[in-house]
Order: C-alpha cells, then structure tokens, then sequence
C-alpha cells in the first residue's frame, strides 16, 4: 500500500522562477518536484494562494496552514514546502502548536530553484520524502540530507546548501542516496490520543530586543514603559547576562508585574540562558523568565502561544522543561 502524503506548498525559492523584478513563487513545480518520488507514495498538493517568499510569512498564514492540518483526514505524513527564510519559524511553531501529533510532518525548501543549474532543491526533497520511512511523530526539518527536530532549528547559512542546524539538539538522522538513512537518534514513538492543536492568535504582539555594549540597554530600560507588546524576547549575552543597573532592573520589573512576559534568552547560537551569574539575579527577582536553550525561532514560537492563551510566567517555565530546553 502506498502512503498518501498531504503536500502544502507555500512558497519559497524552491519553486521560484525568475520575473523582472527578481525571483518570485511559481507553481510550475507541482507538475515535477515529487514525480521522482511516486512509486511508493501518493501525493495530493495544497498550493497556497497566493504562494509566497516566506520572509513575508504572517500569523494568519501560520495560523491558517496549522488549522489546515488540524482538519485533515487521514494521511500518513505532510509534507510542508516552504521558503526557507522563516521555515525554522513555522517548523517551531508547528511543533509548539500541534499536540498530540501521529504523523510525520517534515519541511523542506531549498536555497536555489528548483530548475536552477545544481540546486539543492533535489537532495532535500529526496531527503524529506524518505524521513516518512522513519515513522516519526514530529515536526522536523529536512536539508542537505540531515534532519533536525523543529525545536531548536535555525537557518544558518544563506551561501551553501547547509542551510539549517540545531546546535543544541543536533540531527535526528542523516541521509545519502547511496547508503539511505543513518546516524538515526530518533526518540521511541509515543502514544497518541489525537492531535489538539494550539493555535496562534494573528493579532499576538511579541517583539524582540538584542543587546549590544553601548545605548542598548539604556533605551530598553528607557522604552519598556511605552511598549505594547504583550511578550518581549531579550537577546541577552552569554549564559543569559545583561546589566542589571537600577534602571532596567525597574523597568523590567514595571514590565512583569503588568502580566506580561519577558523572556530571557543568549545571543549565542548555542547559548543556553541559565542562572550561572549572580549578575542576573536581580533580573530574575524582577521577573524576567530564563529561557534556557531556547533559541530565536522555538522563544517566538513559545511567546506566541504565550500570548495567545494567557500563559503565566509558570506556565512558560513548564512548557521550558517539557521541552527540554532547560
Ligand atoms: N526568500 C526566500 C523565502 O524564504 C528564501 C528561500 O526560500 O530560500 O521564501
């Protein structure tokens, strides 16, 4: 029996074709990316409309494709086509989102066309139609021939074909035409009882700020007060340090005690936000939550469902732990 795979193509270089105004999403693709692949698997496409460079991507994309998902009959996998400017946003999203998963759901892109002369478009859908051999429950990335459990996942690389890693977490497996699937460090498959989706809220308003030495921090503490959002991600230093001057350390307290969330995590791609520092104890007093390895992509995805359904700063520690990200 062969496996049916819901395909929803959103977008992305991997089937752009060239315009005058540079490359833009065609869906010449559908006619050819998966035929390789027919003899063990069916394929039924959703394109999007319209299809899109996902550095456009918004909630209400996100939001829609996860309710798209959620009502799905039965297919034995998904496979998500998808730019790959913000695929490590939506695969974190998914995977946030979307308890209770049965199925595989495996997103792949590529970092030229699929026409253009030695695209990597090839080897990543090979690459990511052979992970539902693998049977997983997840949500993942696949690219290059690796494939990395969404949390934790980030574009790293505009200039090769290694476009993503997960430094915290690593690959789940690695695959060669040749040799098939190996190095496989999946987790054993648990038990299901049915998928119940989080879904974002489109009008979630979660912001982020980097410090650097310098103005910074100053115009943080500065601008906390006038803030609208509900959830703000502090790119921190290191372990998660920041200077805790009275100032700031006021404003993020004003900030907290309003209700709303401020998360705490490193700037360091494998950083992990602890705390190792009596430098940030007057922070976490005030507090600020540390998000542990939580990088860029997983703490968007986690304060947007923050956000979302009214989660408390306790709550978001749990949902830190049951992600292993502290
Ligand atoms: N801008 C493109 C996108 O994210 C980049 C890509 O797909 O590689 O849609």
């Amino acid at each position: 029996m062969k496996q049916k795979i819901f395909v929803l193509y959103t977008g992305g270089t991997i089937g752009m074709t060239q315009s005058s105004a540079g490359l833009r999403p065609d869906t010449a693709l559908v006619d050819k990316a998966l035929s390789p692949f027919s003899d063990g698997l069916d394929f039924e496409w959703h394109v999007c409309q319209p299809l899109i460079d996902s550095s456009a991507v918004t909630l209400q994309n996100q939001r829609d494709w996860l309710e798209l998902i959620a009502k799905l009959p039965d297919y034995d996998g998904i496979l998500v086509l998808h730019g790959t400017d913000t695929m490590a946003y939506t695969a974190n999203l998914f995977a946030l989102s979307l308890q209770g998963l049965d199925k595989p759901v495996i997103l792949t892109g590529s970092q030229w066309p699929y026409d253009a002369a030695n695209s990597d478009a090839p080897r990543n859908l090979a690459t990511a139609v052979s992970a539902f051999s693998l049977k997983l429950k997840q949500v993942a990335i696949a690219f290059d021939g690796k494939l990395f459990p969404a949390v934790g996942s980030s574009k790293v690389s505009t200039e090769t074909a290694a476009g993503f890693d997960n430094l915290h977490f690593g690959a789940l497996a690695e695959w060669e035409e040749n040799k098939g699937w190996h190095n496989i460090r999946t987790a054993p498959t648990q038990h299901s009882d049915g998928l119940k989706p989080r879904l974002p809220n489109p009008e979630a308003k979660v912001s982020v700020r980097t410090l650097i030495p310098g103005y910074a921090a100053q115009e943080l503490s500065d601008g906390l007060p006038h803030l609208s959002t509900q959830a703000l991600i502090l790119q921190s230093y290191g372990h998660g340090n920041a200077p805790s001057n009275d100032a700031f350390v006021r404003a993020v307290q004003a900030f907290t005690q309003q209700g709303k969330l401020l998360l705490n995590i490193s700037q360091v791609p494998q950083g992990c936000a602890a705390a190792v520092y009596a430098q940030g104890d007057a922070l976490r007093q005030a507090g600020i939550i540390n998000g542990g390895k939580c990088n860029l992509e997983t703490a968007t995805a986690l304060m947007t469902l923050a956000v979302s359904h009214d989660w408390n700063a306790d709550k978001v520690q749990q949902e830190l732990r049951q992600l292993n990200l502290l």
